[in-house]
């Protein structure tokens, strides 16, 4: 048997980078196509891998499907995780939706016009745990089949939801999708950023390092056929859990700012509507493909060998002033409350009584000693009924079980909308299309939706009412 031939897209992202390197060790067992944009960019860091055996570049573009088609043509395996994400993906909408969605379009498409439909290619989409939005304690702990409800504003999760939504029902006969949770990269300077502010501090987040998460990709490659027809979490595991208030404290001391508590306050934070959360199913993914190498504290490590000589310097003379100003200027949610931008107000707050009651840095000191969960307990099966399923959701189906599990079903949410979908498409806890945000109006959704009810009143009262089209850009 010759070598399998693996497409790669996004060899020049975080996660695509190390999925390539990856697959560079493993030349042997495998030929690698990737597709790339011919930026100035991409040219210097991948001509030097040009005209080598066994490695062929396609400079092109994932919108354009002739490009596509030329990567996609005589390939085995094809591993997406390219994908335009935030800010760029927020401050422009069209173009996110653009690549984001219509790079999965052309894949599909192009693996269609392979011999047998495509039937012998075996494909692995990446999705975002922004999928899920804000899972604060004490829901914190999510699964695959859990309702999709990206943060207010997230344009850059709808794209993720919608490309995933057309894995799922491409018909092909090989596909999975992976939801990638948050990548840390060794660069912790690219932390600095007031994104960083948009997110809770009671955040639970299990990371990743990009290098565990190329691995993953790379792995899926050698994965059995029944890997294949899955919705999984990714994750890096029990020992990359952290609470964003605690991982923020380890940067600081990384970084030799000293106690973060007297460089910044709670009330510079956003308190609901970011997304990240601990996965209750991550070994799922692992039993399959071996990722979870890495732990929190290697994570550090990488980060403090990456720190530069001049910032730990700066760190320790810069006074403790100058260092709060500093932060104290990147945070945005201070200039919602200035400016009184009541949408965002209203997305991150809830109001501006909610700001201004924020409690001290000694309630999230004592929150931390708070309930954590066992890892590892039995992961609850999806609904299998459809009547059930859909009444889950407030919905109905219209149509009989055929027991056919690529089987389109006819669905009615409780709005009256009606769609066709296959139940695993509503199992993995996608829904109502015309439902799914833009426009963001969960406040009537929810109503309406036992489902999303369940995770939506953990942070809102059932008086709120928001609904907007377009939020904000992170950054702007
Ligand atoms: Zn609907």
């Amino acid at each position: 048997m010759g070598k399998k031939k693996v497409l790669l897209t996004g060899a020049s992202g975080s996660m695509g980078g190390e999925a390539f390197k990856e697959l560079l060790r493993r030349r042997d067992k495998y030929d690698i196509v990737i597709l790339l944009r011919p930026s100035a960019k991409n040219k210097k860091a991948f001509e030097p891998y040009e005209g080598q055996a066994g490695l062929k570049i396609v400079w092109g573009d994932l919108c354009n499907f002739e490009d596509v088609l030329e990567a996609v043509n005589g390939v085995d395996h094809v591993l997406h995780p390219a994908a335009l994400i935030a800010p760029e993906a927020d401050k422009n909408p069209p173009l996110c939706s653009r690549i984001n969605c219509g790079s999965i379009e052309n894949l599909i498409a192009a693996i269609k016009q392979q011999p047998d439909n495509g039937d012998n290619v075996r494909l692995v989409n990446v999705c975002s745990v922004a999928a899920y939005g804000d899972r604060l304690p004490p829901i914190h702990m999510v699964r695959v089949g859990d309702p999709l409800k990206p943060s207010v504003g997230d344009f850059y999760a709808t794209t993720k939801i919608i490309a995933e939504r057309s894995v799922i029902e491409s018909g092909l006969k090989y596909w999975a999708s992976m939801r990638q949770t948050y990548i840390a990269i060794p660069d912790a300077l690219s932390l600095m950023d007031p994104i960083m502010y948009h997110q809770p501090l009671n955040t639970h987040i299990e990371l990743i390092t990009s290098e565990d998460a190329g691995y993953g990709l790379v792995q899926a490659v050698e994965a059995p056929d029944e890997f294949y027809g899955r919705i999984y979490d990714m994750g890096g595991g029990p020992s990359c859990r952290v609470v964003f208030s605690d991982y923020m404290a380890r940067m600081m001391e990384l970084f030799g700012l000293g106690d973060y508590r007297k460089i910044m306050s709670p009330n510079w934070f956003a308190i609901r509507n970011f997304h990240c959360c601990w996965y209750e199913d991550s070994r799922v993914l692992n039993e399959y493909l071996g990722h979870w190498r890495h732990t929190l504290e290697d994570h550090y490590r990488q980060v403090e060998e990456a720190i530069p000589w001049y910032l730990k310097l700066g760190g320790s003379i810069a006074p403790a002033f100058i260092v709060r100003g500093v932060m104290r200027r990147m945070a945005d949610p201070l200039k919602w409350i200035e400016s009184n931008d009541e949408e965002k107000i209203k997305a991150f707050f809830g109001s501006r009584e909610a700001w201004e009651n924020i409690p001290d840095w000694d309630y999230y000191v004592d929150a931390d000693s708070g309930e954590k969960v066992e890892a590892g307990r039995e992961v609850p099966h999806l609904i299998d009924d459809v009547r059930e399923l859909a009444e889950s959701r407030g919905g109905q189906c219209l149509s009989e079980d055929s027991g056919d599990i690529n089987g389109k079903l006819r669905w009615r949410c409780g709005f009256g909308h009606e769609w066709e979908a296959t139940k695993r498409l509503l199992q993995a806890g996608h829904w109502c299309p015309e439902c799914a945000a833009p426009p963001w109006d969960y406040d009537s959704k929810a109503k309406a939706d036992p489902g999303l009810a369940k995770i939506y009143y953990n942070n809102h009262s059932e008086n709120e009412s928001q609904c907007v089209e377009y939020l904000y850009c992170p950054n702007e």
